[in-house]
Order: C-alpha cells, then sequence, then structure tokens
C-alpha cells in the first residue's frame, strides 16, 4: 500500500507546521489552507502549495468545510489532516471528506460521533469495562431529576456540557443551594458555546490528577498505547504544562491501564490516533473523556518513545500496518512541554501584535514547536498558543533543570506570553517534587 502524494492540512499555528515537518519527511506533498489574516504565516510559507479559503473568522474560514474540500479537490490532494481543534472532532466533516473519495486522517465518523458526546462516550466505556467517575447514566432533563440524583452521587458534584470542550459549560455545586443556580448557568454557557444545552453530572473529585493514554491503531487490528501524560497543571481547565512519564504513576500501574484501554479500543475497532483522558484519584483512575484526534501534548510522548506520532498517523491513514508491537514501545528518560501563549502571564489578557525581537533556544534535550519568527503578526482572531516548548532529559530532574535554562534562553518581544509564569512553576518547590492535582495552579494563583 502506498502513501499519499499530496495532503492538505486544514488548520494553522504550529500545529499546521508540525503536520508540515511530519509530510516533508514522508516526501509527500503539502498543500496549506490560510485565511487572510495568515497569508504571512509560517505553514503557509513552507508549504508547496496554499490556498486563500476566506476572511479572518474561523466560521468563515478554518471551520469553513466547502471552502477546505473545494481547495483539497483544485490541488489534488488525496488526504485531509485536520490538526487539532477546528474540524479534527467534526464528525460531518469526516464524512464530506470521504465522500469526496479523499481520506480523513483521523478515525471513522462513527467512532468521532461517539466519543464526541460524552454520555455515549461513558456509556461504550462501561460496556468495554473502563472504569468511569460515578454520576449520572444520561442526560439530566429537570431540577427535580438532578436533585434526587445529588442525593446518590453526594456533593461537590460536577455540571458537564455532554458536547463540552475546552473546559467551557462546567460548573461546580458544593451543595443542594448551589445546585439550581450551577445547572441554569452551565445550560447557558453550553448552548452559548456548542449549540446543545444538554448536561450530566458527574462526582467532583477533590485531588485528582489529570493522566490520560496515547494510543495508535491500525485498520488491521493492531492497537498499541505509548504511555500516559500527566496534565494536570490546568488553569480554567486548560492545560498549561504536561509531562511524562507521570511522577504518580509506577510502571505497574501504567501497564495495567494500558492495557484496559488498549483491549478496548481493539474492541470498537478505533483506527488512527486517540486519548483516553482519566482524572487518578488514590490508586484509582475514572474515565472521562476520549479525543479522537491529535493531541497538542503530543511532543512529550514523542520524546520518550522515539515515535514521530503524526508520521505513525498518517501512515495507518494511509492503510499501512503498525510497524511495532506494544513490546518494542520502550519509555526511554523525561520529558515537559510548557504551552506559551500570547497572554499576560499575570491577567491571562490576550496579547496579539508584532514579534519584535526573537530567540529560541537549543541544544541537546530541547525542542521548540511553534511559528513565530520575527516580524510575525500574531493575530488576535485564533487561539492564544503560540509556541510549544518542550524538554527532554533522562530523568526528571535533568528535564527540569533543561527546561528552567531553555526558559532563560528564551526570548519573545513584542508581545506578552506566559514565559514568565512557567518560569515561576520550573523553580516551584511542589512542583520540582511532582506533588501536584488538577487544582494546584488556580490555588497557587490565586495567591
Ligand atoms: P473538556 O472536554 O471541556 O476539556 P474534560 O471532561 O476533559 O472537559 O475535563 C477537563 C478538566 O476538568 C479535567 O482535566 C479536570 O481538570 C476537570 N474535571 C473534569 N471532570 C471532573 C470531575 N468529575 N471532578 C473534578 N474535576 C474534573
Amino acid at each position: 500500500m502506498a502513501l499519499f502524494n499530496k495532503i492538505l492540512i486544514a488548520n494553522r499555528g504550529e500545529v499546521a507546521l508540525r503536520i508540515l515537518r511530519a509530510c516533508q519527511e514522508l516526501e509527500i506533498k503539502t498543500v496549506a489552507v490560510h485565511s487572510t489574516a495568515d497569508a504571512g504565516a509560517m505553514h503557509v510559507r513552507l508549504a508547496d502549495e496554499s490556498v486563500c479559503i476566506g476572511p479572518p473568522s474561523s466560521k468563515d474560514s478554518y471551520l469553513k468545510m466547502s471552502a477546505i474540500i473545494s481547495a483539497a479537490d483544485i490541488t489534488g490532494a488525496e488526504a485531509i489532516h485536520p490538526g487539532v481543534g477546528f474540524l479534527s472532532e467534526n464528525a460531518t466533516f469526516a464524512s464530506m471528506i470521504e465522500e469526496h473519495a479523499m481520506t480523513f486522517i483521523g478515525p471513522s465518523p462513527e467512532h468521532i460521533n461517539i466519543m464526541g458526546d460524552k454520555i455515549s462516550a461513558k456509556k461504550t466505556m462501561i460496556e468495554l469495562g473502563v472504569p468511569v467517575v460515578p454520576g449520572s447514566e444520561g442526560a439530566i432533563d429537570t431540577d427535580a431529576q438532578a436533585l434526587a440524583l445529588s442525593k446518590e452521587i453526594g456533593f461537590p458534584i460536577l455540571i458537564k456540557a455532554t458536547s463540552g470542550g475546552g473546559g467551557k459549560g462546567m460548573k461546580v455545586a458544593n451543595n443542594i443551594d448551589e445546585l439550581e443556580n450551577a445547572l441554569r448557568l452551565a445550560r447557558s454557557e453550553a448552548k452559548a458555546n456548542f449549540g446543545n444545552d444538554q448536561v450530566y453530572m458527574e462526582r467532583y473529585l477533590k485531588k485528582p490528577r489529570h493522566i490520560e493514554v496515547q494510543i495508535l491503531a491500525d485498520t488491521h487490528g493492531n492497537v498499541v498505547h505509548l504511555g500516559e501524560r500527566d496534565c494536570s497543571l490546568q488553569r480554567r481547565h486548560q492545560k498549561i504544562w504536561e509531562e511524562a512519564p507521570s511522577p504518580a504513576l509506577t510502571p505497574e500501574l501504567r501497564a495495567n491501564l494500558g492495557n484496559i484501554v488498549t483491549k478496548a479500543m481493539n474492541k470498537i475497532g478505533y483506527r488512527g490516533l486517540g486519548t483516553l483522558e482519566f482524572l487518578f484519584e488514590n490508586g484509582e483512575f475514572f474515565f472521562i473523556e476520549m479525543n479522537t484526534r491529535l493531541q497538542v501534548e503530543h511532543p512529550i510522548t514523542e520524546m520518550i518513545t522515539g515515535i514521530d506520532l503524526v508520521k505513525e498517523q498518517i501512515k495507518v491513514a494511509a492503510g499501512l500496518p503498525l510497524s511495532f508491537t506494544q513490546d518494542d514501545i520502550q519509555f526511554k528518560g523525561h520529558s515537559i512541554e510548557c504551552r506559551i501563549n500570547a497572554e499576560d502571564s499575570k491577567t491571562f489578557m490576550p496579547s496579539p501584535g508584532k514579534i519584535t525581537g526573537y530567540h529560541t533556544p537549543g541544544g541537546l534535550g530541547v525542542r521548540v514547536d511553534s511559528h513565530l519568527y520575527l516580524g510575525y503578526t500574531v493575530p488576535p482572531h485564533y487561539d492564544s498558543l503560540v509556541s510549544k516548548l518542550i524538554a527532554y532529559g533522562d530523568t526528571r530532574e535533568e528535564c527540569m533543570l533543561r527546561l528552567k535554562r531553555a526558559l532563560r534562553e528564551y526570548i519573545i518581544e513584542g508581545i506578552s506570553t506566559t514565559l514568565p509564569l512557567h518560569s515561576e512553576l520550573v523553580s516551584n518547590p511542589d512542583i520540582k517534587q511532582g506533588d501536584y492535582d488538577i487544582h494546584w495552579l488556580e490555588k497557587h494563583l490565586g495567591k
């Protein structure tokens, strides 16, 4: 089976560049698409061809399925890589691509649909024997139903949007008095963000870590896991710092969880890359959701396994079998990723603008995945992620020391970034010890 000749990258920013790099190493031609605001972007400059698909607003460009599919048609692309965000978890888009006799680089539309709805994802996991967070079995329709269920689940309770994402549509109720209001707020936030106000309830865990497992499956029945990532350092349920392996897991816990997950994915015949997210508390794992795409934090898994996840994702989408088995995957060393956003590091207000000074760190064990360059203007229309600084070391200690010196070297001028926050984190005693949970960062920032 042959690989593709040409791939269209339906995304922007650092992830578009990440996919472009994988394509070039596989000797696959690339088509970049861009909005008018991104005409000078790095992914456009480096691609073999580019097509302008619309004005700055995402809904008229990066989310416009017909424009993207037309661009693929015109340029003769055989496959479309959706990247992260935008249309990456849109089953309609995946189906449309297939109807146009092109390949969607991702799982089947059916699996995107099942996992995209958090209730059906949880139901599926229960059937597959994967442990989930205790909570309502389905959607909550009435306040009376919520009240009755709250007695079973016990407070505090988390109300979540069934089609949620990016931490939106989530509200905590600490007691019965807060329940009604939390329901109302979660519903209206869900409606505003996802056009769907359906919510469900879960026990709100007090000190969990966020631990997710990376899986990769081909179309020949092979599924492997590539270990876990600890993404507990979050602000407003958004990841800021990720590391692999988790400072909290033992090889036994890792192997057990990996086993459960690969068996489950095998049973449903999943294909491509996927991430199963869990909360981990008192030695127990609880599934919360599955992402049916590449993750922002995938580089740390690449660093400790030596496997290029995007190249593998493209190969399995082309129908090639995996060239390695679970036993071939060795975890070596430690890796940490810092998400660098164009935001003020204290107020987190967006900070778009022109880059007037730029110097990236380098040296052994340092990787920078970024689309920034001197003179580039960060547009105000999109996600604020502008760079990912990834450090690798033989041990966690070495990784942290490397990260510390890399943060010292990194210069981004003209805009505010979250670099100062990361410099603070890398020297914090709790972080040095690996002693943190999902609430740590917000508590720390509140001090
Ligand atoms: P989203 O799709 O919006 O990212 P997730 O279900 O992945 O939502 O949850 C995002 C984050 O919210 C988790 O990483 C965790 O920090 C927190 N969270 C989710 N469910 C719970 C829960 N039951 N108890 C405590 N925290 C939770």
